[in-house]
């Protein structure tokens, strides 16, 4: 071959060499293109699955389930009782109650539960009346019901709230457990519960002194007296359990001597407030 004929073939494979180098890159180009499109589609889809997981429906419910949280709890306070009634309105018991704080001038706070008889609702309404606090217990009482899930537990408690709101005009700020925030039924369920509702603002409390009032049977006065006036502490504050029902009569027997007992001791008692600061029960303790 000619020189001439020998620069022609390296002209041409050096031609080639670039038609072939260009379609490569075009080809890796759009190969490229296509795999990042795919990506992305992943990318948007899985982010779509994980806002999805992370949208809890019951956070987006009940839209009057929110009090103001914008408070600071006040110190505990020495030897101070706060007497707390669970589980009323009662038809018997709750008027009695009710009598016997007004003798000693004396304010308490009641968690009550869903009842809608006219003697019932009128307590309700007593209770707000004469300066108490009405805090939410739930509606049903119901332990398997309440605790199966998040959103079964505010549904309950959204009926009791919206009810006392009805009737007394009054949203009540605080709750009470069931069986207390720690109990057998609620484990499962128990910190999304409390998340859950102190993002809507609600303060619950437990309690440090125990009546044994709600024991098996029908415990005696003597033995009531007896819980409460050694459960007490002179130091910090005395969140007092104690049960509002027509079988409590004995509960409601034991009140002026509870009363009496400690004012002579030197106690005080108050109502609580969300200003409080909370007794709770821990997995922990
Ligand atoms: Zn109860």
């Amino acid at each position: 071959m000619t020189v001439r004929q020998w620069k022609r073939v390296i002209t041409g494979f050096v031609v080639l060499l670039i038609i072939t180098l260009g379609a490569t890159a075009a080809y890796a180009e759009v190969r490229y293109q296509r795999l990042a499109t795919e990506f992305e589609g992943e990318a948007v889809e899985e982010s779509a699955d994980s806002e999805q997981n992370l949208s809890i429906d019951y956070q987006k419910k009940y839209d009057n389930l929110y009090v103001q949280n914008d408070f600071e709890y006040k110190e505990a306070q020495d030897s101070i009782c706060y007497l707390t009634f669970d589980d009323g309105p009662s038809t018997e018991n709750t008027e009695k109650i009710l009598d016997i704080l007004k003798k000693y001038n004396i304010k308490a706070t009641f968690f009550v539960i869903y009842k809608d008889t006219e003697k019932e609702k009128a307590m309700y309404k007593r209770i707000v009346e004469e300066g108490h606090t009405i805090g939410v217990h739930t509606a049903s009482h119901d332990y398997e019901k309440i605790y199966s899930s998040v959103d079964a537990y505010l549904k309950d408690f959204n009926k009791i709230a919206s009810h006392i709101e009805e009737i007394t005009g009054e949203k009540p700020e605080i709750f009470r457990f069931p069986g207390g925030s720690v109990n057998s039924y609620n484990g499962a369920v128990y910190m999304q519960i409390v998340s859950e509702m102190m993002r809507r603002g609600y303060t619950y409390y437990d309690w440090n002194v125990g009546s044994g009032d709600a024991s098996y049977g029908t415990a005696s006065k003597n033995w009531i007296v007896g819980n409460v006036v050694n459960g007490v502490a002179k130091e910090g504050s005395n969140i007092i359990l104690m049960h509002d029902t027509n079988a409590k009569d004995t509960t409601v027997q034991a009140l002026p001597e509870i009363i009496e007992r400690l004012s002579a001791q030197g106690y005080r008692f108050d109502k609580l407030t969300k200003e409080v600061k909370p007794v709770t029960f821990s997995y922990l303790s």
